[in-house]
């Protein structure tokens, strides 16, 4: 039985496409549904073969927590690093378009207004292969 790329993958688990757009609520959905799907007692499929419980609330976990899935999207490309830390964009240095963090390579990470509107927290270095998850709140288009 071929299942163990499902089950690291917690998309599959949740029978979800991978998607970074993936809202709250629709993950919410996903997750109820995947639960009626492998439930012992609904599902025809015999027990053995169901997705376990454990398995689909830490996949719900790992998606529902911005951050880990971040890093989840992040790991599943290979080509891309896992972010070396969580920063707020309190800790970042203000300019007129765009965010500064020093990195310890000497070079930094810059995270503009456009990256903002368009909810990415993921920041590359640009002195080296390093990246950084930024939190902040969805940017007020008012
Ligand atoms: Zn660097």
């Amino acid at each position: 039985m071929a299942t163990s790329d499902v089950h690291r993958d917690p998309y599959a688990i949740l029978g979800l496409s991978g998607t970074s757009l993936l809202t709250q609520a629709a993950l919410k959905i996903a997750y109820h549904q995947a639960l009626l799907r492998h439930h012992p007692d609904k599902s025809k499929s015999p027990p053995s073969s169901a997705v376990s419980l454990d398995i689909l609330r830490s996949a719900y976990e790992t998606l529902s927590c911005a951050p880990s899935r971040a890093a989840h999207d992040q790991n599943s490309k290979e080509t891309a690093p896992r972010p070396a830390d969580v920063v707020s964009l309190d800790e970042l240095e203000e300019h007129d378009d765009a965010w500064t963090l020093g990195c310890r390579c000497g070079g930094s990470y810059r995270i503009s207004v456009e990256q903002l509107e368009n909810d990415v927290h993921l920041v590359g270095c640009g002195g080296c292969s390093e990246v950084v998850w930024v939190g902040y709140e969805a940017v007020d288009e008012g």
